[in-house]
């Protein structure tokens, strides 16, 4: 059922309610009044009949007698289509068409009149009586009025009320209605929203100004929408660079297994010199190792998570280890390394910060001539590698970071490269909440820093 139906349902059992029962409570004062206004008439004029017929001056001694007389002293109070009068169950008088006694028997007291109003043959009657004494005689006299007048008028105001009532009813409900109409519009226009994004279209937002609850409910259904809208590109930008990284390293992978194989192939199938021989071992060896090289750091790549544990480390551990690791390729490159810090400490996991050094010097060493200087330093809240090799070029400096990414891909594979090291040098600073800011010029040097949120 439709909210507007079930609204407008319940108001209209609430209305009807509120109708019929303000009528009936109107209806039933009215009547009340109307009543008792018949009956302080009724009781005004009776009470003079009964002063008139109450004040005798002689008294009878003969029953024939006492009737006469009462009945003539009736007869002269009042019109007789009213009055009975009754001795001991006899009617001298009775011109009201009903013996009204065994009604005023069970009726209400007033002083010395009783009186009911009740209902004889479909027509309402007040009736009122009371005893009358003559010598040792108890007459009854009672006054009966046809309360016919009064009851009409009753029949026609309940008529008025019925007709009032539905009347406003209908229009309450017509305004009702309308009014409902125009409140709701905006919950139909957040639900066609929700039915949009539901569908995909993420970027619907719902147009609605107001600063009352419904205002509000938009505010928060187009916040949501933001997040949803977020999430999703997010998610969606995720599985590109998934579906990137998984087609990159299929197409890195291929040229290496293809030497495997046909290099295995060759020393399987044919007889081949010595110095074939040696030459497929050595192609073998060399695709070997650079699978070993790209397997390490694909796997440090993969397991790395934000979850590590930083601890407050000083620094001069950290590059002492460093220039431990990298001597070799130092040596062997002819390149110098200068460190300088003093007892800085920073946040960090030590074994990764060694990783990540040594694959920023290594790619110095790479971009350097032999003689030249790498420095690797530590101040304030950074720590940095520099170098004065042949730099980047500008518009390359964002994308050395994807994985795979190679400047000179050739020169970069000869040299046993990956393109993997500074994808990883920069999840490891996302580890470390550090931002890595990477400044270059061609053929003057390279400085990449791991800039950290707080200095310790
Ligand atoms: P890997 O590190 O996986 O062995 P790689 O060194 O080629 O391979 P990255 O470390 O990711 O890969 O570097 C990406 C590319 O960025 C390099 O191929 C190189 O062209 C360029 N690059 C990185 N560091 C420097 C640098 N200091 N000077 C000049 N070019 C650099
Ligand atoms: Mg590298």
């Amino acid at each position: 059922m439709r909210l507007i139906t079930r609204i407008l349902l319940c108001a209209s059992v609430l209305i009807v309610a509120a109708v019929l029962i303000s009528c009936a409570l109107i209806l039933h004062a009215v009547d009340r009044q109307k009543r008792a206004d018949a009956i302080k008439s009724a009781e005004t004029d009776f009470s003079e009949i009964y002063y008139t017929i109450s004040n005798v001056n002689t008294v009878l001694s003969d029953p024939i007698l006492c009737d006469t007389y009462m009945t003539y002293k009736v007869k002269s109070a009042s019109h007789l289509d009213q009055l009975t009068l009754s001795y001991d169950g006899t009617y001298l008088i009775n011109n009201v068409g009903f013996t009204p006694e065994p009604f005023l028997s069970e009726t209400s007291e007033n002083g010395i009149y009783h009186y009911v109003i009740t209902r004889v043959g479909g027509t309402l009657y007040l009736m009122i009586g009371t005893d009358v004494y003559y010598g040792d005689r108890i007459y009854i006299i009672s006054m009966v009025r046809s309360l016919h007048e009064l009851d009409a008028a009753m029949r026609t105001l309940i008529l008025q009320c019925v007709v009032i009532g539905a009347s406003v009813t209908v229009l309450f409900l017509f305004l009702a209605w309308f009014i409902l109409s125009a409140s709701l519009k905006p919950i139909r226009t957040l639900q066609s929203g929700a039915q949009s994004i539901a569908s995909g279209d993420y970027g619907t937002r719902i147009d609605i100004h107001r600063k009352d609850e419904i205002g509000r409910l938009a505010d928060e259904f187009n916040t949501m929408a933001d997040a949803v809208e977020n999430s999703i590109s997010d998610l969606r930008e995720q599985n590109e660079r998934k579906q990137q990284f998984i087609n990159d390293l299929s197409h890195e992978m291929k040229t290496p297994v293809t030497s495997l194989l046909l290099n295995s192939e060759t020393l399987l199938t044919r007889t081949v010199s010595d110095a074939d021989r040696e030459r497929a071992l050595s192609r073998i060896h060399e695709q070997a190792e650079w699978i070993e090289r790209l397997s390490r750091k694909l796997m440090q790549l993969v397991v790395l998570s934000d979850q590590i544990e930083l601890v407050l480390s000083p620094v001069v551990s950290l590059f002492d280890a460093v220039r431990e690791t990298v001597v070799d390729s130092l040596d062997r490159a002819g390149v110098k390394l200068t460190v300088e810090c003093n007892d800085e400490t920073f946040l960090m996991d030590m074994n990764l910060m060694r990783s990540a050094l040594v694959n920023l010097i290594e790619n110095a060493i790479k971009a350097s001539e032999r003689g030249s200087t790498v420095e690797l330093i530590a101040r304030n809240n950074e720590i940095l590698v520099r170098d004065h090799g042949k730099g980047i070029p500008k518009d390359e400096v964002a994308r050395v970071t994807e994985p795979f990414y190679m400047v000179d891909r050739s020169r970069s594979k000869k040299l046993g490269g990956s393109g993997l090291g500074l994808a990883l040098v920069k999840r490891i600073a996302e580890a470390h909440h550090a931002e890595l800011v990477i400044e270059s010029e061609l053929n003057i040097g390279t400085s990449i820093f791991f800039r950290f949120s707080d200095a310790i």
